[in-house]
């Protein structure tokens, strides 16, 4: 089916309109239309082509929600007009170990990404949520709970389900000192979760702007990185430290802040690599570790938790013809707190 969206042409390119096949739903596939897609800050490393082999045109998004429009004949969990999700990831193996066991970000032959990567036939390409369809089989979409706006689910499709597992993994919870370095799209949505867990949270960010907003988003405490007293007087608070930001950090100071057998789990994915001292560990059992996203069992999980709880993203919604306004902003911290696009906008490009 033919369906428009926004791609970027080549690395560094800027988006602009772009029409592009997807194919006939089959018996497994459900058609959703696309009303919202949020701006993660993986779209523009991958639009730069900062983690390597990006491919083009890219259609990138992946925080998509929208309405089902048509159904294959042998699709059980759906119907048209459901509201509904789709993440990082449209397809994986089904038959290996992390798979069965719902963990399918981790399928030992990798999953088959929502956009910038090939599909399970090995040569299809996929292309992403800045667009007004997407087909996709059954098993990778997500139901969207009625007491979140459609707008302020779509980060949770990514940026919410990659805070939700490692809080959950790690127990956050009750007596649990946890600190989220970066008050971004990925960290505000981890500062709710993990206060609505029960934890005592500490927001690290690069400056003191934030403060009043992450107060409000449940942080118990906020401090500034650029202030070098910060990390003299947290040093050994943390049990768990999550760290969303996407730039390279100096990670043996901010280790320096775990407490005994503290967790640092990394989140974020700077283009370069970052040096690790082994004193930083071994000084008092500190664990260094890593997440990405999370299965769909799990984010339909905490899809539901968030629909209970009442959480979702603070968001700025504009229209497609902004995108690259955006991407410019996000890369200067200047977003409170997620991009989303409205796609009724694109009839208007
Ligand atoms: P974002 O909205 O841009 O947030 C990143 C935050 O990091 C910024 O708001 C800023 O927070 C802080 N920051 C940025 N540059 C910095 C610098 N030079 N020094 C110190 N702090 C800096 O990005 P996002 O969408 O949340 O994504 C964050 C990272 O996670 C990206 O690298 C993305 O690719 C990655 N990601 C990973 C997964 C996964 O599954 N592991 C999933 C999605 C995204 P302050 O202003 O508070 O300092
Ligand atoms: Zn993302």
């Amino acid at each position: 089916m033919q369906v428009v969206g926004y791609a970027a042409k080549k690395a560094r390119g800027e988006l602009a309109l772009f029409s592009f096949e997807r194919r006939e739903p089959r018996p497994r596939d459900v058609v959703i239309d696309i009303k919202y897609c949020g701006i993660c800050h993986s779209d523009i490393h991958q639009v730069n082509d900062e983690w390597g082999g990006s491919t083009f045109p890219m259609v990138p998004g992946h925080e998509i929600t929208g309405i089902v429009s048509e159904v294959g004949s042998q699709v059980k969990r759906f119907s048209v007009g459901d509201r509904v999700g789709i993440g990082c990831f449209v397809d994986s193996c089904r038959r290996c170990s992390p798979c069965r066991r719902g963990l399918e970000q981790y399928c030992v032959e990798g999953a088959t990404l929502t956009y910038n990567a090939v599909e399970r036939d090995g040569k299809t390409r996929t292309q992403g949520g800045y667009s007004n369809k997407i087909v996709v089989n059954e098993r990778y979409v997500l139901h969207i709970p009625a007491k979140i706006p459609l707008d302020r689910a779509a980060p949770l499709l990514c940026a919410g389900i990659t805070l939700y597992s490692p809080l959950v993994h790690w127990k956050a919870g009750p007596r649990k000192r946890v600190a989220i370095i970066g008050l971004g799209g990925l960290g505000h949505i981890g500062v709710k979760l993990a206060h609505s867990l029960g934890a005592h949270v500490t927001v690290l960010s690069h400056s003191l702007r934030k403060q009043d907003d992450a107060k409000k988003m449940g942080a118990n405490e906020f401090y500034s990185t650029s202030d070098p007293d910060t990390f003299r007087k947290l040093k050994g608070s943390f049990d768990l430290i999550i760290n969303t930001v996407s730039a390279e950090l100096d990670l043996n100071r901010y280790l320096e802040l775990l407490s005994l057998d503290g967790t640092m789990v990394i989140v974020g994915l700077p283009e370069k690599e970052m040096p690790l001292g082994a004193f930083s560990l071994i000084s008092a059992r500190r664990s260094l570790a890593g997440s990405v996203i999370g299965g769909i069992k799990e984010t339909q999980e905490m899809l539901d938790y968030c629909g209970k709880k009442g959480i979702a993203s603070e968001i700025e919604l504009i229209p497609i013809s902004k995108v690259n306004e955006a991407y410019q902003r996000v890369l200067k911290s200047d977003v409170r707190y997620r991009f989303v696009i409205d796609m009724k906008s694109l009839e208007q490009s």
